[in-house]
Formats: structure tokens, sequence, C-alpha cells
């Protein structure tokens, strides 16, 4: 045991923090580090392969993590990358974006003795780019073709991990979306400087050489019925996410240049695909050369201040009602967020926004957290007598999101939900309260994140898949 420790502590000695620094992109401090086979070697190498691999079950896919960081310190990256894609669709994408301090690496109990955890993120991310690179990541090519089809609403993770898992037994499936590309959240939602496009797309693209069938620009509701996609399919999966962004009512509120952090990402995201965005050109969107206040503490408010530093903005500030430990955003990004420049302005509540026609400034009071409510948290309560000013020519409201009414806009009663909006189906077999009819990811989570959407739709895969079989078994019985 004490030989094994001793070995382990030198490994980790070993670890090339110099050189994973050098790799590292200079101009920002990003989330992932960048390896070559030496550095990803040494750093998989300081695995102790502890045998209580709480990493892996702090994974949402709970990924095999031990077994392919073993095969990638021995060089054996093509089977790191089977053994990787195994139980994930996306792997480079969650090596890229996971929050792993809150996932697999703040649960590796190298990280728990004190010796800085194994980058389990970016070591994923290094093993499936290499296979791209390769040539190893190929098209699903399902063993038989199945009569039957499923027709997925939402080209997010959640909908392409279902469509994936689903062309792999052979089932016909389209995929149906009301934006123009594929991909959902992590194409127009999540910033290029955290997941490069062309990682998405190249993805995308895989999956329609492996047969899935996309309807893009079709708003399901209004361009097509739910109904109609229900008559066409043997089943239907719901993976819509949640686009409701939360508001702030306050005086002021209907200033010009205040803007939900969607419409300010989603501008930048458009820009860097190369697309005409007039909002951003004509300088609405941009946040070059302004003082920009972003409220809230989520990750969305995280990529807000991060795209602004990015777009050259004079001054970032991020006004947020609880204190740092209590946020829910990844204290990495934070981290990452205060080393670009942005400042934190901790208990904090917006009050009114200032200005004639267009902001000018944020009100703004200070905060204590009271009492947890029956959640836990702390309740913020407002200071008397402590406002203070922010000046600001951009505001960004990064509030959150909630459910849109899918009942209403897909006009069919039937489909239960919960008080929150988000889309009830049964535990095991995800089904929702409509026969046929599953959900997955954010829309049955709220807002939640990219690996547990990726999570929903694999399991979606399995349940819709026992479904069908059982359904042609049934009539098959019946027409004996
Ligand atoms: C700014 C931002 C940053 C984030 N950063 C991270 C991060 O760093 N790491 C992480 O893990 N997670 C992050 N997340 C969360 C993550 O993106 C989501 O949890 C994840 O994308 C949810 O996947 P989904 O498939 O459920 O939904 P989505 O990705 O939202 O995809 C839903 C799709 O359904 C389509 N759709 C909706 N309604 C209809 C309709 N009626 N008809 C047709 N199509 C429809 C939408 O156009 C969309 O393409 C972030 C979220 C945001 C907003
Ligand atoms: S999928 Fe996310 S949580 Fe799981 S091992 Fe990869 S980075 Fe960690």
């Amino acid at each position: 045991m004490a030989s094994k420790m001793l070995q382990f502590v030198k490994r980790a000695r070993a670890m090339p923090e110099k050189r994973a620094a050098e790799l590292r992109r200079r101009d920002f401090g990003e989330i992932y580090d960048e390896y070559d086979p030496e550095a990803a070697a040494n750093q998989a190498g300081r695995c102790s392969q502890c045998g209580v691999p709480f990493c892996q079950v702090h994974c949402p896919l709970h990924n095999n993590i031990p077994d392919w960081l073993m095969l990638t310190a021995e060089g054996r990256l093509q089977e790191a990358y089977e053994t990787a894609q195994a139980t994930n669709n996306f792997p480079e994408i969650c090596g890229r974006i996971c929050p792993q301090d809150r996932l697999c690496e703040g649960n590796c109990v190298i990280e728990q003795a004190g010796h800085g955890t194994v980058t389990i993120g970016s070591v994923e991310k290094y093993i499936t780019d290499t296979a791209w690179e390769e040539g190893w990541v190929q098209p699903v090519k399902p063993a038989r073709e199945r009569r039957q089809s499923v027709g997925i609403i939402g080209a997010g993770p959640g909908g392409l991990a279902a469509a994936e898992q689903l062309r792999r037994k052979g089932y016909q499936v389209h995929v149906y979306d009301r934006y123009d590309r594929v991909g959902g959240l992590m194409i127009y939602g999540i910033p290029n400087f955290k997941l490069e496009k062309e990682v998405v797309t190249r993805r995308a693209d895989l999956l329609e050489r492996g047969g899935v069938q996309y309807h893009l620009n079709c708003d399901v509701g209004s361009a097509e019925s739910f109904a109609a996609l229900r008559e066409r399919h043997d089943a239907v999966l719901i993976a819509t996410g949640v686009y409701k962004a939360r508001d702030i009512k306050a005086p002021g509120s209907g200033l010009k240049n205040i803007f939900p952090a969607m419409d300010f990402l989603t501008a930048s995201n458009r820009k860097g695909l190369g697309d005409s965005v007039p909002a951003f050109e004509d300088g609405t969107l941009d946040a070059n050369g302004k003082s920009v206040v972003v409220i809230g503490g989520g990750d969305t408010a995280m990529d807000c201040v991060r795209t602004a530093v990015r777009q050259g903005a004079k001054a970032v500030r991020c006004l947020y009602r609880r204190d740092r430990k209590n946020m829910p955003g990844s204290q990495r990004e934070v981290a990452n967020a205060e080393e670009e420049g942005v400042e934190f302005v901790w208990l904090s509540a917006p009050e009114a926004f200032l200005g004639d026609d267009v902001v000018k400034a944020v009100r703004a009071q200070r905060v204590h957290l009271g009492m947890p409510d029956a959640t836990g948290r702390q309740i913020p309560q407002l200071i008397d007598g402590s406002h203070f000013t922010l000046e600001a020519d951009m505001v960004i409201k990064a509030l959150g999101f909630d459910p849109e009414d899918l009942p209403k806009l897909f006009d069919t009663e039937g489909l239960e939900v919960t008080r929150w909006g988000t889309v009830l189906t049964d535990f095991k077999s995800k089904m929702t309260a409509l026969d046929g009819v599953f959900a997955a990811g954010d829309i049955v989570r709220g807002a939640s994140l990219v690996v547990w959407a990726v999570r929903d739709g694999r399991d979606a895969a399995e349940q819709i898949h026992h479904y069908i079989q059982a359904k042609a078994e049934a009539s098959a019985v019946a027409a004996e």
C-alpha cells in the first residue's frame, strides 16, 4: 500500500504542469488543457487506479474513466477512444464543457488528497480529437434496417444522442428543429471559445452520414403539427430544451440596450459562424468599447461576461445577489472570468435601470443572506439604505430559463407537465402521459447540462426501443 502511494506521489510530481501550461492557449484562461501524446499520457498516468472510482460514480454517464486513463497512459489511444465512446455519444464535447469540478474531477481521490485532480475532461477531449484526426470515428452502420420510425423534436444533445442510439438499432430516425442548424444550445448558446462550432457540426454531419434525417427550420407547433408527427412515427421524443428567459421587473427595464442573454450570445455565435447579423454589425449587440453589466450568477452569465471581454468591452461587471460560494456557475469559470478582468459584484440585486431612452446605469442594493428556505438555500434580503450605482451602456439579463408552455404550443391537452412547466415522464419508461411520446433533456429536468441531456437521450432511446418492440410483438400475437 505504502509503495503504491509512493508511486502515485512520484507520478503526480512528474506531472508536466509546465508543459501543459505552455500548451494551453495563451490569450485567455480556457477551461480545458491542450495536450500532445506525451502530456496526455503523463496526465492520464497520474490516475492512481484507486479501485473506488468516485469519478465514474459522479459522471452522469458513468464513463469508465479509470480504464481509458490507463489505456491513454499506455499509449493505446484507439482502445481508449473505443472505451470512452462506448458510454458517451459526444466525448470530445463533454471533455470540453462539462463542469468537471462539480462532476468527475471534483471527486477524483487525488484531488481529495490535495494533489490536484487528474484532468479527466481534457484527456477525454484529447483522446476523441485524436480519434477524429486518425479516422477512427465512423458513422453508424446498423446491422439491420427496421421499418419503424421515430420522430425526435429538438436537435440538441438530448435529441442527437437518442438519434444515434436509435440508428444503431436500425430505426428510421427523423429529427425536427426550429433552428436552421443542428446542435441546439451547443450551437447558439455555448460560446465558441468553450466549444468550437466545427466540433458540433462534424458530429451533426456524422449522424447524417449514418442515416439520421434532419428537418430544419421546422417549428413543431406551427410549421408542423405535433399530432401529424405522432401519426407519422411509431414513437416521438420531445427534446426541445427550455428557452423562456426569466425577466426582471424593475423601473426602467424597457430602456434600450438591455438584452436577454440568448439574444447577445446567439448574435455572437452567429457572427462566429459567418452569418450576417445586422444587430451585431450596427453595434447594438456588440459589447466593444462598452461598460457592460451582466445580471445573474449561472453558467449563462459566465458565458456572457467572458464573451463581452472577448468583444473588447471597456469594463465588464457581474451583478449577483448571492455570494461566490452560493453561485450556481462553475467555480472554474468564475476564476477564469476574474483572470480575464471581470469584476464580480457579489451580494447585490438590481433595483432600477437608469437613463432617458437608452440605459446609462444600473441602480443596485446590497443584500445579505438570511435564513435558508425549504430547499436549504439562504434567502437574499435587501439591506436598507445600501443603494449604489454602476455605469452601464449595455445590460445583459442572464437569470435562467423556464420551459415554454408545451401543451399549448403542441395543442395537446393530454401532455402532462409539472408545476414548473417541465414535461412529466415516467421515471422508468421515460414515457409522457401520451402513449408513444417520450421526453428527454432540459425539457424534463429544467435547465441542466449537456452531459445530462446525453444521458437522458440514451435512456429514452433504450425505452423507445422496448416500447416499439413490445408493440410489434403484441400485434404479431394478435395477428396469429
Ligand atoms: C449560454 C449557455 C451556456 C451553457 N453552457 C454549458 C456548459 O458549459 N456545459 C454544459 O454542460 N451545459 C451548458 N449549458 C446547458 C446545455 O446547453 C443544456 O443543458 C443542453 O443543451 C440541453 O440539451 P437539450 O437537448 O435538452 O436541449 P437544447 O440544447 O436546448 O436543444 C433543444 C432543441 O430543440 C429545438 N426546439 C425547441 N422547441 C422546438 C419546436 N417547437 N420545434 C422544433 N424544434 C424545437 C431548439 O431549437 C433546440 O435546437 C449552457 C446553456 C446555456 C444557455
Ligand atoms: S462526461 Fe463529463 S463528467 Fe463524465 S468523465 Fe467526461 S468530463 Fe467527466
